[in-house]
């Protein structure tokens, strides 16, 4: 294939996820000839803007659940609302169709953004060459071409990671991108790993009736969040129908033969270990959910020199600067911080804002955590596990949702809120919500925590009635031991 001539640029952001769309789009404000190369496309071919959390992530997942709960809510709880109803039936396709609309409008409004900034929008599979160069083959299969800039930013995200013993077939065995695109519900579902994605997976298909089953290597659940938190949510997902196995090391997983009692004609045979021994599990479906992996494979020629480490991710300095000069790394490239959207989006604006002359580093103490689960997690800051680790003297106030008059009133009374303040100072250390618009609640936690406040600051600030931040409120005032709102 022919080469055309290098087009030049100050930037080229590799990845239009949130990470390389919210910093094209700042590098563009500030004044920056800049161009974006993206190489998402969905199983037609279509190419769309936003990366996984658009197309496969969070936004998906977030739609799906919507429909899933609304579901759940009209065949399970509407009796109690003196709301009759029936015929409820589901239908995924629609359900699917509404979720793609949701991402498409999503996608078109970057690609508008592009447009109003004269972001140079390139569809096409980028190869860094060095440190100006960048190899572009575009996804339409048109000549292969090169740009220059004096800045790079890569920002190509990460993939599901493959697990040899349950090699994905996009037919039984499926990842968690596929998982967000079934057209019809699997009567049992197996889930390999109970991390962020095989929960808020899980939380979809099971309100949708799958009958759904979690397998999790790890005897401990939920290992980053707080224990206490934790302990709270594998109740609560119990309750609410999911089989969380822990220590469950998922070995073997195989189509298995259709024969004649149901059970033999599920599509999947997974074998797993735990304390007791071997067991063979069949179901109809099975995600593999075993966490992720940075998408650096072809993301630079070996002439390149680009430094990564031993699992792929890219060498960056706290400023997210690369081995070579001008190349930055952000998002789930790197190990600088959890593999979570608004990180991304957090270096993506403070990088744009390095190549134009300006510094306003990240704060990757209060990146808060969120999963989006029902009910959701939220966090920022330490957990008592780390904070009792490290030997800080420390004091818990905690506060259930269910003492708030709102969260009874709309009737998602499950969950607590749990503030962690060191015991001599009074500042915030760590604040855990499990609860309904937990991923909400954690806002105010973040800018408490970002202004220093104490938990007195928090318990004296004034709180609407009733909401569910008198959660938050309720905990620090718990913590001052004074009288409950
Ligand atoms: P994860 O690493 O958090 O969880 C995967 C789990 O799979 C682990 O607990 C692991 O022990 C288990 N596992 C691996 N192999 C296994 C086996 N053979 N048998 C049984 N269990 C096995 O990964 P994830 O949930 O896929 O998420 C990937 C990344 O994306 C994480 O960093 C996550 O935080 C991030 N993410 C964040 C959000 C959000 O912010 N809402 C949403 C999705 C993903």
């Amino acid at each position: 294939m022919s080469k055309k001539q290098a087009k030049s640029f100050d930037v080229i952001v590799i990845g239009a996820g949130p990470a390389g769309y919210s910093s094209a789009i700042r590098c563009a404000e500030l004044g920056l000839r800049t161009a974006c190369v993206d190489n998402w496309h969905d199983e037609k071919g279509r190419s769309n803007l936003g990366g996984t959390y658009l197309n496969a992530g969070c936004v998906a997942s977030i739609a799906l659940l919507e429909s899933a709960k609304i579901y759940q809510s009209i065949t399970h709880n509407l009796k109690e609302h003196g709301i009759q109803v029936e015929g409820v039936s589901v239908d995924i396709a629609q359900m699917m169709q509404r979720k793609n609309n949701i991402i498409d409008a999503l996608s078109r409004q970057i690609a508008d953004s592009f447009a109003h900034y004269k972001i140079d929008c390139i569809r096409a599979e980028a190869k860094l060459l060095n440190e100006r160069l960048v190899e572009i083959t575009p996804t339409d299969h048109s000549a292969v071409s090169i740009i220059e800039a004096k800045h790079i930013i890569l920002a190509a995200g990460s993939s599901p990671i493959d697990l040899p013993c349950a090699p994905i077939d996009n037919e039984f065995i499926i990842d968690s991108t596929m998982a967000l695109n079934l057209n019809a519900v699997p009567k049992r579902l197996a889930i390999i790993g109970a991390g962020i994605i095989g929960l808020e997976l899980a939380g979809i298909w099971n309100r949708l009736g799958a009958e759904t089953i979690l397998l999790e290597a790890q005897e401990s659940f939920l290992s980053m969040a707080d224990q206490q938190i934790a302990r709270e949510a594998y109740r609560i997902y119990t309750e609410q129908g999911l089989e969380l196995r822990l220590g469950a090391r998922v070995i073997s997983a195989k189509k298995g033969s259709k024969k004649a009692s149901l059970e033999r004609s599920r599509k999947v045979t997974v074998e797993y270990q735990d304390s007791e021994g071997t067991h063979a599990l069949r179901v109809d479906k099975l995600i593999v959910a075993s966490g992720r992996k940075p998408n650096t494979e072809n993301l630079a020629a070996a002439e390149a020199n680009l430094l990564l480490d031993e699992n792929g991710y890219v060498h960056v300095d706290e400023n997210c600067r690369t081995t070579l000069p001008g190349v930055y790394a952000i998002g789930d490239l790197t190990l600088l911080g959890p593999m979570i959207a608004h990180k991304g989006i957090e270096e993506g604006l403070f990088v744009a804002e390095q190549v134009a002359g300006l510094h306003h580093p990240v704060n990757y103490d209060l990146l808060p955590s969120v999963a989006f689960t029902d009910p959701e997690i939220a966090w920022v800051g330490q957990t008592e596990q780390a904070l009792r680790a490290m030997g800080e003297p420390i004091k818990i106030g905690t506060f259930p949702l269910k003492a708030t008059a709102r969260a009874q009133a709309v009737g998602q009374a499950e969950g607590m809120v749990k503030i962690i303040a060191h015991a001599e100072t009074d500042a915030l250390l760590g604040i855990h919500i499990i609860g309904t618009q937990a991923s909400e609640m954690i806002a105010e936690a973040v800018l408490a925590m970002e202004f220093s406040a104490s938990s007195e600051d928090l318990a004296r600030t004034i709180h609407a009635h009733p909401t569910l931040a008198k959660a938050l409120h309720g905990a620090a005032l718990s913590l001052k031991n004074k009288s409950k709102p």
